[in-house]
């Protein structure tokens, strides 16, 4: 691991969190980093988010490793466990607390609960009452999280490399909790520090983290670091256009497998999967990896649909 890189090596990760099987989503925002990341000549690596100690389990490391390898999507290091990386999440966290841009917050669950509900009785966003008091009159040795101290009267913005510049007003966005009561890290946290230390300089995921990407984009900030390049893709829909789910058919990569499709066809389908080259409906490895470009990713949901696959296998 570095903690600097040249901005023209093309870092890419897949993160998935292991709380169950490799899903097409996943599966496909795995193969546009290796493919983005073939296509430019970097390195393509894995992050097991495992930070949730309840939810993580090591069947589902294994099922998303298998999944990864029938696809053929191998990184290029090996892997880095989030959880294993606590105390330099934690060394980051006090580097934020030391520049002023998070503080130590005593305020209880449970008064933290009233205070919220009194801000949004008075439309406002909640902020702790820690936000502005002196840290001195806190106790160290007592249960406290630590919050961002984000900036207000400012906009953040994300030139999405998919979305296009995208942004809200920093105030919006809450004090988010970095670190717990019981000193672990969250997951914006954790993302960062694990993305900076990685290298990573293209973070291609799905839509659903646009809003924490305005999160992440400000601690970088904070921090002084390089933001890296984001994509946000938009998820996958069933052939309804309603949002994937178990009625619209398999899900897991390796459900696929069983069923007997061929990893070469599986990969074909995911990407054009929101993603196209002009009409051309098959392609090989090589012609993917030539054409891949993050310009050409739909800014609409993508469709599945179980005949095109088929027809790929075919
Ligand atoms: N672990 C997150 C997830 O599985 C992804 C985080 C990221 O790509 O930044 O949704």
């Amino acid at each position: 691991m570095t903690d600097s890189h040249a901005p023209t090596d093309v870092v890419t990760r897949f993160a998935p969190s292991p709380t169950g099987y490799l899903h097409i989503g996943g599966a496909r925002t795995a193969l546009f980093n290796w493919l983005f990341t073939r296509r430019h000549g970097g390195r393509f690596l894995i992050r097991v988010e495992d930070t949730d100690r309840e939810r993580s389990t090591e069947a589902a490391v294994k099922a998303i490793f298998d999944g990864l390898d029938w696809l053929g999507l191998t990184a290029d290091a090996p892997p880095v466990f989030q959880h294993a990386r606590a105390d330099r999440h934690r060394e980051v966290v006090d580097t934020l607390v030391e520049k002023g841009h998070a503080y130590r917050d005593w305020t209880s669950t449970e008064e933290t609960g009233r205070l919220r509900d009194e801000a949004r009785a008075e439309k406002r966003t909640f902020v702790s009452p820690w936000r502005d008091r002196d840290p001195a009159e806190g106790d160290l040795n007592q249960p406290h999280v630590v919050r961002f101290r984000r900036p207000l009267d400012t906009r953040v913005t994300l030139d999405d490399a998919v979305q296009g510049p995208v942004n809200w007003r920093a105030e919006d966005l809450d004090d988010l909790v970095l670190l717990r009561s019981d000193g672990n890290p969250t997951y914006n946290l954790a993302v960062v520090a694990d993305d900076h230390d990685m290298g990573v300089t293209h973070i291609i995921r799905g839509d659903d983290h646009l809003n924490n990407g305005a999160r992440q984009a400000l601690i970088y900030d904070a921090l002084g670091w390089t933001r890296p390049v984001f994509a946000h893709i938009p998820l996958i829909h069933g052939p309804d256009g309603a949002k994937l789910s178990k009625r619209h058919g398999a899900q897991a990569v390796h459900e696929y497998a069983d069923m007997g499709y061929l990893p070469e066809a599986m990969r074909n389908y995911l990407a054009r999967l929101g993603w196209a080259h002009g009409d051309d409906e098959l392609f090989n490895d090589a012609q993917a990896i030539e054409w891949f470009d993050l310009s050409g990713i739909n800014k609409a949901p993508a469709r599945l649909d179980f005949a095109k696959l088929a027809h790929v296998n075919a």
